[in-house]
């Protein structure tokens, strides 16, 4: 009958939809099978969310003996999802999708494996394009579980040769942490704590007398305590913050640590799990950090608290957003436990007295921004917009023009806030150019220049509205327009022009342009476009001959780029093919 037909087509096409469901929901870590990513023991320089800059670190960095070109493997079967090449980050990097649910990611390769390499290059000569992100279609690049899938390398902002690995859920993208997955690595080493930082929360309330204090820890071995003679009396609203890492067995690198937890007066009142980060906020962590200390002080101090704006998805319990009241004259002992991912853990235990007496508010200099409602500061030359959740919590702000003697700064400087407040996302700054004395080229060579002293050491680009030029930054400081008119520097430095050079000769060229950075570039062999490899850390082009593309005898070389004003300079050589 039609219709006992069609209703088993839907029973067979839901118990289709059912069977397909597991296999994209993500295994547990424990079920997951992941294979070593390296044919070498691992150990690790870095761990998930240790503290870097700007972010969580949101994988493992694993130490390749000093050198490039070890095996990289794939971690389980599964295919090539995307292959990114840039000059920048992550350098070259291949992300596997996996049927466990999970995607996993190597950076920082010297090569891809033949046939990613062939499709890649393929798709990057189709574009002329050196720099790009391909997503190729799930049956196009297959690879089994331990196939050699790339070498490893030192590219993009990669700091040494090394394997950067992540393991990521495929369905949202957060990266989730690789040392629950069983890999054979070892940690029985207890993390360390410190120092611990108080602040007060508020105007009226005090820790000793005062708005922020910190002590260095006594003890040792996983059971700390504060020095002999060091007591802590509070009132009001009181927030605490930890400096701590974990080690690894094997090297000496500061790693991040796993779990902290808080418990006041015996309860339990804020913890921290380093399970899973998420990119669209993970540099919430400049709110999680006390930011100063970590900027000027590369100290990773975690705060006890949640600022009101910082949405990380690490935290979870936050009984009062894991701020501490006093208003009594009561002994509050405080325990603070720090874990790492094998679960050695260390103990903190000390105790803040309670005091009565309130403090009064201090003068406070600036306009009392608040970090939901936008802001607009305007003066007789620029105007600054600080929309509403730029900013973790409320902040007083000043705004002064700064002097600034150099000439290449076009206008005024104006010095914003506190570079020591950390920012989500842009702020934006309208110079007038009403008055201004610029020529033409100067008007086209215009950027936003980031001023320090007499001094500009940072570059924005800018956008033109009408009589205003527009420039966005993610960071408090001094600004100013500025212009660069000189051009990229371009220069060969390890071949001759005119000699004979042999298929797979990898030739080299300084690429640099001090004020405004290389915006593009492009090679040309007898005018035909031609791959490179740009590496922005070294400022070093790589243009690996291929005498299958190009063909043997004279190749005259062009060498074209631009700079972050647009800047084009334009290089010429030539060599022999054998
Ligand atoms: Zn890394």
């Amino acid at each position: 009958m039609p219709t006992s037909k069609s209703a088993t087509l839907l029973i067979t096409l839901a118990l289709t939809l059912l069977s397909i469901e597991p296999a994209l929901a993500q295994a547990p870590p424990s079920e997951a099978n992941f294979g070593s990513p390296l044919d070498i023991p691992l150990f690790l320089t870095g761990n998930f969310a240790e503290i870097r800059n700007n972010h969580f670190h949101t994988g493992i960095d694993i130490k390749t003996e000093g050198v490039e070109g070890k095996n990289v493997l794939a971690a389980q079967d599964g295919y090539v999802s995307r292959i990114a090449v840039s000059a920048y980050g992550y350098g070259k990097a291949l992300y596997i999708t996996h049927p466990n649910g999970y995607t996993t990611v190597y950076a920082h390769l010297r090569e891809f494996n033949f046939s990613i390499q062939n499709y890649t290059n393929n798709v990057l000569y189709d574009n002329k394009n050196c720099e790009m992100n391909i997503f190729p279609q799930a049956g196009i690049l297959k690879v089994t579980k331990g196939e050699i899938i790339a070498e490893s390398g030192n590219s993009g902002g990669s700091g040494g040769p090394h394997l950067h690995f992540e393991i990521r859920r495929t369905d949202n993208e957060h990266p989730v942490n690789p040392l629950k997955f069983g890999f054979d690595i070892k940690d029985d080493i207890k993390p360390t704590m410190y120092g611990l930082m108080v602040y007060a929360m508020d105007d009226t309330s005090h820790v000793n007398g005062t708005t922020q204090i910190s002590y260095a820890l006594g003890g040792t071995h996983g059971n700390y305590t504060l020095k002999p003679g060091n007591t802590l009396r509070a009132h009001g609203k009181i927030g605490l913050a930890i400096h701590t890492i974990d080690r690894l067995n094997g090297f000496q690198n500061k790693c991040g640590i796993y779990t902290i937890s808080l418990q006041a007066d015996g309860k339990l009142v804020y913890k921290l799990e380093m399970d899973e980060l998420d990119f669209d906020v993970n540099r919430n962590m400049n709110s999680h950090v006390d930011y100063k200390l970590l900027k000027y002080g590369n100290k990773s101090y975690h705060k006890l608290f949640v600022e009101p704006n910082n949405r990380l998805p690490i935290y979870k319990t936050r009984v009062n957003e894991g701020v501490l009241y006093y208003n009594d004259t009561k002994v509050h002992p405080i325990n603070i436990t720090v874990s790492d991912t094998y679960g050695n853990s260390s103990e903190f235990n000390f105790e803040i007295k309670g005091d009565l007496e309130a403090t009064s508010a201090l003068p406070k200099k600036g306009a009392l921004i608040y970090y939901n409602q936008p802001y607009t500061y305007t003066n007789d030359f620029c105007s600054v917009n600080i929309p509403a959740y730029v900013m973790y919590r409320n902040n007083y702000i000043e705004f002064n023009e700064a002097p600034c003697v150099n000439s290449k700064v076009l206008s005024k400087a104006i010095r914003i806030g506190d570079t020591d407040i950390p920012l989500q996302s842009n702020i934006s700054i309208k110079f007038d150019t009403t008055g201004l004395k610029m020529t033409k080229e100067q008007y086209a060579q215009c950027y936003m220049g980031t001023i320090n002293g007499n001094y500009i050491n940072g570059f924005d680009a800018i956008t033109k509205e009408g009589k205003f030029l527009v420039g966005k930054t993610r960071v408090y400081g001094t600004y100013a327009l500025a212009y660069d008119n000189s051009e990229p520097e371009i220069r060969g430095i390890n071949y001759q022009n005119g000699g004979n050079y042999y298929d797979g000769k990898t030739l080299k060229f300084i690429l640099k342009d001090v004020q405004t950075g290389i915006s593009t570039y492009n090679v040309y062999f007898n005018d035909k476009w031609t791959l490179a490899y740009y590496d922005a850390k070294y400022k070093v082009l790589n243009v690996k001959i291929d005498k299958q593309k190009l063909g043997a005898g004279q190749q005259n070389i062009k060498i074209e780029a631009t700079n972050g004003v647009g800047t084009k300079n334009v290089y010429t050589t030539k060599i022999n093919i054998l």
